[in-house]
């Protein structure tokens, strides 16, 4: 393996206590904290708020329907960022402005060139199925880029790279004990297959639905449909799903079948709510082994 895909945080030593637990916080949109084996890694960070308008290039914009569960300056110290593409929904004009631009950000090559151009310094670009080795004291994550496409065909081209990412995280006597796969905004796609052959044995999977449309027309991230074929495909012990119901242009949302969003401004006008339930029994219908989990805006 070359240098450049190592990277080190400290040499302060991790506890054995710390090592052996885990745990993941939902903030809303991708923005999940997880905590596991001694790291704290930031996923996809999105603070903006209920109302606030992002836009997706080619003049499309969305409006988000939800506030974070938590607000960027009351962040924890975390030690990298996982980020799956740069959209503003996943890497906000606040945290452009308020992000620490010396905490490393592993991202795709497009995304890494942008965020060295805007200043951050500690961008490190991984090409699909490239992998980063992250040690923090004795503790180690290896962090391995995965396939994704946002879009189909031509349009893929109109829209920024995007990549799932592989987190695998050793235990105490160095062994890869604990493996969390999140998509990235991906349809279901071809190359996906090629994940549970490299990784067979997958603890935890972050789905990102929402069934996002562009320009009204196209399906640019998963459904909850295509989310459960994603499960049946890659059959991680659970499945947690996440991006689903933040933003206006997310058209296939999950919620609650007895409390439908009420809708004063009308951002959920045209979007297809799936109930929890319904999506957890498909899931369990097309993978029994793994368990569907419902983490609603700051759960642990
Ligand atoms: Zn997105």
């Amino acid at each position: 393996m070359n240098a450049a895909n190592e990277l080190s945080l400290s040499d302060t030593d991790v506890s054995a206590a710390d090592r052996a637990q885990g745990s993941i916080l939902f903030v809303g949109t991708a923005t999940v904290i997880l905590r596991y084996a001694g790291f704290t890694i930031l996923t996809d960070p999105n603070f903006l708020h209920r109302g606030d308008h992002v836009h997706l290039g080619h003049g499309m914009t969305a409006t988000r329907r939800t506030d974070p569960a938590l607000e960027l300056e009351a962040l924890p110290p975390v030690d990298l960022v996982v980020l799956s593409h740069m959209h503003e929904d996943h890497f906000d004009r606040e945290v452009e402005r308020k992000l620490d631009r010396g905490l490393p950000i592993v991202t795709t090559p497009h995304a890494a060139a942008d965020l060295t151009s805007k200043g951050f310094r500690a961008a490190k670009a991984l090409s699909t199925w490239e992998t980063l080795t992250v040690t923090k004291g004795g503790a180690r994550v290896r962090i391995t880029s995965t396939p994704g496409a946002h879009g189909p065909g031509f349009l893929a081209k109109m829209l920024p790279d995007v990549m799932g990412s592989l987190l695998e995280f050793e235990n105490a006597r160095g062994e890869s004990a604990f493996r969390i796969y999140i998509t990235g905004d991906t349809l279901l796609f071809d190359e996906l297959k090629e994940i549970p052959r490299r990784f067979p044995d997958i603890n935890l999977a972050l789905l990102h639905l929402g069934g996002t449309m562009f320009f009204g027309v196209l399906m640019v991230t998963m459904d909850p449909r295509q989310g459960v074929e994603v499960i049946r495909l890659v059959k991680p012990k659970t499945a947690i799903p996440i991006h689903y119901d933040d933003y206006s242009a997310f058209q296939w949302a999950l919620g609650d079948a007895d409390h439908p969003p009420d809708d004063p401004h009308g951002w959920w006008r045209g979007t297809n709510v799936m109930s929890f339930e319904e999506f957890i029994a498909m899931a369990k219908y097309a993978a029994p082994g793994t368990e569907v989990q419902i983490l609603r805006r700051g759960e642990t």
